[in-house]
């Protein structure tokens, strides 16, 4: 019996995992065995010049990984990891263990669709399902093209309409069992396209192995680690913790490990599921009580969903360098256009000069040498470490965009590069949002940095942590 093959992409868990939960169901209903497989895409170099994978990307995912494996091997499966961009390697993997139908999960962004297409262009059955947002697309109250292009006005409706998450799945104790793979041609197949479990060192040498003892997501120690398990682990601390009473309060801040929940970066991999955190959360109001701040980790998580709503309603026309400009229906696209020009145009004249690979600007921007300290302390954080608090990113993304005259998308590649939490959905939506080339027509975010400075880092601490070296 030829096997089923189980694609993880971003959803990086076992548990509250609805692709997976199927793919077990038509295993066990047709007695077939179930292949899980993950693919490493092969190191590439953005159009920007640098890697499109840093090394706190490349290290995070491994030990999500890891754990992924582990935890398929207590359920009597194992995770098969293969090289090679995964239209390509897959369908050489269907070809060789004789199968034609992959189940996988949606991902509603351009490539990703792509890998999709490419595979059912090649003859193969592909199931995907969506299931990485809070809300169901189809709980929501209207249509996918009639997302408010305002998240305020998304927000109203959908607590009009008292939609609330489905439950979470809980975790399988037993998984359908792999297949055996032993015949010569496996032998070849297995010789070309096996994964190495080497890091690929991109220009940010991590010294020694030790990340950065000064991070606000220490990665490198275990209660931070990538996987399912430490994410399990942390929500259930940050909650024991009652740290949602006091999110509203701390969250602007700029460092430090408490401050905000630090569920991104095992959001964006899928190992956590934004169900699951809700569902916690609603238990956690149950017994301590609701307060401003539990709900507006709530507005947060709504924040994640918005944005990929937003590539459900305009797809790759998000990815073009004028953003939505134009794309828009003619009473959101008035809005957008009038609402950049007064919001910095006076300030700051856009000349393309910082748009090509290599251009100083850009490299100035990375290293954390502009010359501006709160930017440089931040350049200098993110690229140490591989996160950055939301207050920081906005300062820096605004004075890539206004003060420098960047390209949103060379900004947003070098957080791609550079973020354990990198989302495409969120990363985007929020440089689209700040530059005003997205949905809002109130215009892009200019972030005053001396303003900044003096209200989240009066005294400068933040600035000497990492103006240090
Ligand atoms: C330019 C820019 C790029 C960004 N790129 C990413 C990215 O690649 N991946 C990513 O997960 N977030 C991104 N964000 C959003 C936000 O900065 C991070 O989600 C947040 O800092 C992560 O830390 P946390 O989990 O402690 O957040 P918390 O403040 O504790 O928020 C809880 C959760 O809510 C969601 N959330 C919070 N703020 C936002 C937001 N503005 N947009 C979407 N979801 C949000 C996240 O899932 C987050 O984990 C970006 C923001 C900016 C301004």
């Amino acid at each position: 019996m030829p096997p089923l093959i189980y694609w993880f992409r971003k959803d990086l868990r076992l548990t509250d995992a609805p692709a997976l939960a199927h793919a077990m169901h038509l295993a066990q209903r047709d007695g077939q065995p179930l292949l899980p497989v993950f693919c490493h895409a092969p190191p590439s170099t953005t159009r920007w010049g640098f890697a499109r994978v840093g090394p706190h990307r490349q290290r995070y995912e491994r030990a999500t990984l890891d754990d992924l494996a582990a935890n398929l091997q207590a359920c009597g499966s194992r995770l098969l990891e293969l090289a090679g961009p995964a239209a390509t390697t897959l369908q050489a993997l269907c070809q060789t263990v004789g199968a034609s139908h992959i189940v996988c999960e949606d991902i509603a962004a351009p490539e990703e669709q792509a890998e999709v297409a490419a595979l059912r262009a090649a003859g193969l059955t592909v199931q995907t399902l969506w299931q990485s947002s809070l809300l169901a697309p189809e709980q929501l109250p209207f249509a996918a093209g009639d997302l408010p292009d305002v998240f305020t006005r998304f927000r109203q409706q959908l607590e009009k309409a008292a939609v609330t998450p489905p439950a979470p799945l809980p975790q399988p104790t037993t998984l359908p069992a792999p297949p055996r793979l032993e015949t010569p041609a496996w032998q070849l197949f297995y010789k070309q396209y096996q994964a190495s479990t080497l890091i690929h060192q991109g220009p940010t040498a991590i010294k020694n192995g030790v990340i950065e003892a000064r991070s606000s997501y220490p990665y490198h120690l275990p209660d931070w680690a990538g996987g399912e398990s430490a994410a399990l682990a942390h929500l259930r601390r940050y909650l024991a913790n009652q740290q949602p009473h006091s999110y509203k309060a701390t969250r602007n801040q700029l460092s430090g490990t408490g401050f905000s929940s630090k569920f991104s970066p095992w959001l964006a991999c899928g190992a956590l599921s934004a169900r699951t955190v809700y569902a916690e959360l609603k238990a956690f109001e149950a017994e301590w009580g609701a307060n401003e701040g539990s709900n507006w980790l709530w507005f947060e998580l709504l924040w994640r969903d918005y944005f990929r709503l937003l590539h459900h309603k305009y797809g790759v026309r998000l990815y073009h360098a004028q953003g939505l400009r134009g794309a828009q229906t003619a009473q959101a696209g008035a809005g957008v256009g009038a609402g950049v020009g007064t919001a910095w145009r006076p300030h700051n004249p856009p000349p393309p000069r910082a748009t090509t690979a290599g251009s100083p600007e850009l490299a100035r921007w990375c290293a954390g040498r502009t010359g501006t300290p709160l930017v440089d302390a931040a350049m200098r954080e993110l690229r140490a470490s591989g996160y950055l608090s939301n207050r920081l990113r906005q300062v820096v993304a605004s004075f890539w965009l206004f003060e420098l005259g960047g390209d949103w998308r060379a900004g947003a590649a070098w957080f791609e590069s550079q973020l354990v939490d990198h989302d495409v959905y969120s990363n985007t939506g929020n440089w689209l949002y700040i530059a005003g080339l997205g949905t809002d027509p109130r215009g892009g975010r200019l972030f005053d940095v001396a303003k900044q400075s003096r209200e989240h880092d009066p005294e400068g601490s933040y600035q000497r942590l990492w103006l240090a070296d």
